[in-house]
């Protein structure tokens, strides 16, 4: 089943030999219109849609297992991928270049705020006082940088525009992009034995020295002093601006040598990302959000895809592409085992209704996790519910 739009059978050179028969024109002027408008109409509606994918180097890549996941990948109608080599350039380098070679879209995906082993100043302090370099929240791996700290703002603006000087690289990607979750998805709180009705003090950033002298400096408020600070509507504004600041910045010095940037994100941005993570993304620069709208996390069902990215075109009203996350069950056969989310997402007959639920809501196409992930029942699904979008 050829779901690409058929080049010899639309040929552009056949309309411009029907645009300048002017003995035709002048005789079939209105009929000739309407029907390059048809044509016109026809190849839109059946342009491919967009699909990336979510994949990192891990210890077994090599050049040639990345040239065959690429190529599967990509006859099973993929359209870009969105890789993870973290900040190592000639990594990235070698995946861009096969990447491009096959036709692919190249995102350089990138861990923002996530980083280990970097100066302890740099580091966010929890309402606790404690700071992520010595403590963290849920994982050891939580070890959030500041993003407030202008050494950290400098660093990671230098990786990521070294990153954007590789030639085949399109995007840069930011991944955690945002504080820790003050409030995690409903469907973690078994997982991490908590109950979170209200925001989690330990996973509560950032109260350094200068983050809190910024906000009483901005606001007249001394944060620490506040009986609850989750209550303190200016505070969570504040750190919110903080992440649209940052990332503007950064999209202008990745702008700036001609690259584009786009980000994984929290679904919402208003009824998930801006208070669990101060993802106030719809004010963010950049070229193209990348909402992980993964059902299983928030204990929702398929259908709640498509509502929450119909919330996610209107924020950005329209005018920036969101690619609709979609997170793939690969035991799928044993989903009712799987107690964890992270190791749960969408079963083949499901993946149906969250693709034609994201496009119908105005998606400008999906990105999937993973493509390991995807089972041959899953590629088969989405390959016909692609072929039916594309056609109408
Ligand atoms: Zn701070």
């Amino acid at each position: 089943m050829c779901r690409k739009f058929d080049l010899k059978k639309h040929s552009p050179n056949k309309c411009l030999i029907f645009i300048f028969n002017k003995k035709f024109m002048r005789r079939n002027a209105i009929g000739v219109l309407s029907t390059l408008f048809l044509w016109v109409l026809s190849i839109s509606s059946m342009a491919q849609i967009p699909v990336y994918v979510w994949q990192g180097w891990d210890k077994n890549t090599t050049e040639q297992s990345l040239k065959d996941d690429f190529s599967t990948w990509k006859a099973h109608g993929v359209t870009g991928v969105c890789f993870n080599t973290g900040f190592d350039v000639d990594k990235a380098r070698v995946a861009a270049k096969i990447a491009k070679s096959l036709g692919l879209e190249y995102h350089a995906w990138m861990p923002c705020m996530l980083h280990a082993g970097l100066p302890a100043s740099w580091y966010a302090v929890n309402r606790l006082g404690e700071s992520a370099h010595d403590v963290q929240a849920y994982v050891p791996h939580y070890t959030f940088l500041d993003p407030h700290n202008k050494e950290v703002q400098a660093w990671l603006i230098e990786q990521y525009c070294k990153m954007a000087a590789i030639p085949e690289v399109d995007y840069v990607q930011l991944d955690y992009i945002r504080y820790p979750d003050v409030i995690l998805a409903r469907g973690l709180w078994d997982k991490y034995g908590l109950v979170m009705n209200e925001e989690y003090p330990k996973a509560d950033y950032c109260y350094c020295d200068d983050c809190v002298a910024a906000f009483k400096a901005q606001t007249g408020i001394d944060i620490r002093k506040v009986k609850d600070p989750s209550k303190c509507k200016k505070w969570a504004q504040f750190r919110c601006d903080i992440i649209t600041d940052f990332v503007n910045k950064l999209a202008a010095a990745v702008h700036a040598q001609g690259k584009k940037v786009s980000a994984d994100v929290f679904p919402g941005p208003r009824s998930y990302a801006t208070w669990m993570v101060r993802q106030e993304w719809n004010k963010w620069k950049i070229d193209a959000f990348f909402p992980m709208n993964y059902n299983d996390f928030y204990l929702e069902k398929a259908s709640w895809v498509g509502k929450v990215t119909r919330e996610e075109v209107k924020s950005v009203k329209g005018k920036i592409p969101v690619y609709s996350g979609l997170f793939i069950c690969k035991d799928w056969r044993n989903k009712e085992k799987l107690v964890d989310p992270e190791y749960s997402g969408l079963l083949p007959s499901e993946i149906d209704e969250a693709v034609r639920g994201s496009m119908k809501a105005g998606a400008a196409g999906i990105s999937l996790f993973t493509p390991h992930s995807m089972t041959d029942e899953h590629w088969e699904a989405l390959s016909e519910t692609l072929s039916k979008l594309e056609k109408k």
